[in-house]
């Protein structure tokens, strides 16, 4: 185990918020200043080889890493891009699936708006009120 490794994992356990590279990236450098992306990268990368990390595609712009290696489904925030995590459940097959196929993994993915940013007022709304003021001057 490097000190990366360890630092990496320490940083990730418990952590829910399924981080990106970057994150993790602008978290680590705070502690070890030298390390570089590249070195953040491929340690996650050989993390995810050992099995000590689970990688997360539901966000289509970047790969993200969950240290929860139960099986569970995720819903994504089409805002702020928050993952959360959900308890798993596989959805039954439809009838008429092509026959002698056996299911092995299932991921279901939600995407929705999540509860912050429900509540606040739709980003178009707020930057037509910017433009407002700014022609007022
Ligand atoms: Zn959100
Ligand atoms: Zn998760």
């Amino acid at each position: 185990m490097t000190p990366q490794r360890a630092a990496i994992l320490r940083l990730l356990d418990g952590n829910k918020r399924h981080p990106s590279a970057e994150d993790i990236y602008a978290r680590i450098k705070r502690k070890f200043s030298g390390m570089s992306f590249a070195t953040v990268y491929n340690t996650l990368q050989s993390l995810l080889s050992a099995g000590k990390l689970a990688e997360v595609r539901i966000d289509s712009k970047r790969s993200r890493f969950d240290p929860g290696l139960k099986p569970h489904s995720h819903l994504m925030c089409v805002h702020c891009g928050a993952i959360l995590d959900l308890p798993l459940s596989r959805p039954p097959l439809p009838a008429g699936k092509p026959a002698g196929f056996r299911v092995l993994r299932c991921n279901v993915e939600f995407y929705g708006v999540c509860r912050d940013c429900g509540r606040k007022p739709a980003a178009g709304a707020k930057r037509r009120t910017i433009c407002a003021t700014e022609k007022k001057k």
